[in-house]
C-alpha cells in the first residue's frame, strides 16, 4: 500500500525514531497519547487490520505480545494499569494492523 502512513515509516520515507525495532516490527510512542505511556506496537507487513490476520501470522502475534511483556516491564506498568488495544470497524482510523499499548493515567478512549 503505497499511501500507508505506517508503511511509509516503517520504510524509513517518513523519519521516526523507534524504542525498539525487530525483523518483523516496530515501535513507537503515539503522536497524539491517550495514557501517560501510549506506545504503538506495528508489524512490518501490511496487514490492513484484524480482519486480514491469518495463519501465518501466529508467530508474529506471539512476537508482538512478548514485546508488550518487555515494553511493560521497561516503563515500570506491570505493578500499574496498562492495556493493549487494537482498533477495528469505525475505531480504527490507519488502516494498517498496530496495538495501542496504554499505560498509567487515562486522558481518553483509543
Ligand atoms: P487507530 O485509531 O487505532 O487507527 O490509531 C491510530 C493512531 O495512530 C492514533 O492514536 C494516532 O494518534 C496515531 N498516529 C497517527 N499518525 C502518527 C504518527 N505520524 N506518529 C505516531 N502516531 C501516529
Ligand atoms: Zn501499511
Amino acid at each position: 500500500m503505497n499511501d500507508c502512513i505506517f508503511c511509509k515509516i516503517i520504510k524509513g520515507e517518513i523519519p521516526k525514531d523507534f524504542i525498539f525495532e525487530s525483523e518483523n516490527l516496530v515501535v513507537f510512542p503515539d503522536i497524539n497519547p491517550s495514557a501517560d505511556i501510549h506506545l504503538l506496537i506495528i508489524p512490518k507487513i501490511h496487514i490492513s487490520g484484524i480482519d486480514e490476520i491469518k495463519d501465518e501470522h501466529g508467530n508474529l502475534l506471539v512476537e508482538i505480545y512478548q514485546v508488550v511483556e518487555k515494553l511493560a516491564s521497561e516503563n515500570n506498568l506491570k505493578d500499574d494499569f496498562y492495556r493493549v488495544v487494537v482498533n477495528g470497524g469505525k475505531a480504527q482510523h490507519i488502516p494498517h494492523l498496530h496495538f495501542h499499548l496504554l499505560g498509567g493515567q487515562w486522558k481518553r478512549m483509543v
